[in-house]
């Protein structure tokens, strides 16, 4: 009731929901009876979960942010969200993003733009926008984002939460709308590394209607987060910590720079050691994301045709239902994006654009496994930027695309990686958060939850 109270009186200012759940109350009655009759309730049990959009539940709307899903409603639940029901999570609704995921700000929405609970003129980042606010103003404990080049990440940094993209293939993408299914990952928002590491604990797995999911065996990741102050005075000593030197290279504001090298200060404070890394092909996770991505979105959004899904226009003949329907269905952004990558797949033109991305594709890879077989984890900004207002790069793309450079990369090796809060740069009546971001090893978020825990 508390957590509703909260969501209703902040709603009209932060728009974080597309649709709120009407059978929250109801669905903690029946745990409060589970309870009565001494039964077995889950890890989750209670937990109100805000979902993004692009993540289906059953029963309930999921649009992606686009008008082409206006009122479809999945008759099924996406693994991860079937999975935190199971241990008696509570959907508490679908939160706001950019359509299809595609954007940082949630300003390509097609429904609304949601504000930054630390300043409501400002973004709160993207695309899971939605996402991150609901947790940063205690609209819900925790909540499902997506990440396919930070959209976990950024706007855990912008709304001053923590926000984990896990390795590619540790979470099932069953039931999460594709955008670049060779990025696409669920990661976890909450207040705390243990919130965010609890929620993970229960998506986390092999699923047999996913193919990409690992079949791994999934470590308790709650059994890290003890008490700090069983630790000891210098409780990550040895661990070696490399600073990418690329993410601090100009573009980057000197608020940021200083937050995350008093963030580094702390670390070695803490016992780690710290040397500099160089990844040298970081500047090109730019460019070859944004192929990549576009490439991949253009083949899967083609399954919005206005006859399988949702919205679908009225035309005489099939060819001006499916481009009628396309037409009006989507948003500016994502029609864009839908050309860039028809254009970079054309046969004229793979050779220089698919081709190339990839073979930068490959290159990243090995410039993290380097990187990663000297130091335990890596260490970077979030984003090179504090929260930015509204409308502030809505007309510059190319601005806006510039934002992601300190994320794209891990997607491109599928690496999972950590964003916690580290300090504030001036903005907004109380100070803008800053989010410092840390990268492991593939499958081993083990080691991430338990340094956040310790470092936070
Ligand atoms: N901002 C990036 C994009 O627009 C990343 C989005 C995401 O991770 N879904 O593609």
């Amino acid at each position: 009731e508390s957590y509703l109270t909260r969501l209703k009186l902040t709603e009209p200012h932060l728009k974080s929901f597309l649709h709120v759940s009407e059978h929250v109350l109801k669905q903690a009655e029946s745990l409060d009876h589970r309870i009565d009759r001494n039964e077995n309730i889950g890890l989750l049990a209670g937990v109100l979960v805000g979902v993004k959009d692009n993540i289906c539940t059953m029963d309930m709307p999921s649009t992606a942010g686009s008008r082409v899903l206006e009122n479809y409603r999945p008759p099924f639940d996406a693994t991860a969200v079937k999975r935190f029901k199971e241990l008696g999570g509570i959907v508490v609704g679908k939160t706001n993003m950019d359509e299809f995921g595609m954007g940082s700000t949630t300003e390509a929405s097609a429904f609304q733009v949601t504000a930054n609970p630390w300043d409501l003129s400002r973004v709160p980042g993207g695309s899971s926008g939605g996402s991150a606010a609901a947790v940063s103003a205690r609209q819900c404990v925790v909540s499902l984002g997506s990440d396919t080049g930070g959209s976990v990440r950024q706007p855990a940094s912008f709304c001053g939460v923590v926000g984990l993209k896990p390795t590619y293939g540790r979470v099932s993408r069953y039931g999460l709308m594709a955008y670049a299914s060779s990025l696409d990952v669920i990661g976890c928002f909450g207040s705390s590394v243990a919130d965010a590491g609890i929620l993970l604990s229960a998506i986390s797995g092999h699923d047999r209607l996913d193919a990409t999911s690992s079949k791994r065996e999934v470590p308790d990741f709650t059994s890290q987060f003890i008490s700090t102050e069983l630790l000891g005075s210098k409780p990550l000593k040895g661990l070696r910590v490399g600073l990418i030197r690329e993410t601090l290279d100009n573009g980057v504001d000197n608020g940021i720079k200083s937050a995350v090298l008093g963030a580094v200060s702390h670390l070695e404070e803490l016992g780690c050691t710290l040397s500099e890394v160089s990844l040298p092909s970081f500047p090109l996770g730019l460019p070859a994301y944004y192929i990549l991505a576009s490439s991949e979105s253009s083949s899967n959004l083609s399954r919005y045709d206005g006859v399988r899904y949702g919205n679908q226009a009225t035309a005489d003949e099939l060819n001006a239902l499916y481009g009628d329907s396309r037409a009006k269905g989507f948003g500016p952004e994502v029609k864009m994006r839908i050309l860039m990558g028809t254009y970079g797949l054309s046969a004229g033109y793979y050779d220089a654009y698919y081709k190339r991305a990839q073979q930068v594709r490959t290159l990243i890879q090995k410039n993290f496994k380097t990187a990663l077989d000297e130091n335990d984890i890596l260490i970077s900004p979030a984003a090179p930027s504090a929260a930015y207002k509204i409308g502030e790069k809505k007309n510059d793309p190319l601005a806006m695309y510039a934002g992601d450079i300190m994320t794209v990369n891990v997607n491109l090796a599928g690496l999972p990686a950590l964003v916690l809060p580290c300090g504030f740069v001036e903005g907004g009546a109380a100070g803008l958060p800053v989010g410092l971001q840390m990268i492991g090893a593939a499958f081993d978020e083990e080691k991430l939850l338990k340094v956040g825990h310790i470092f936070e």
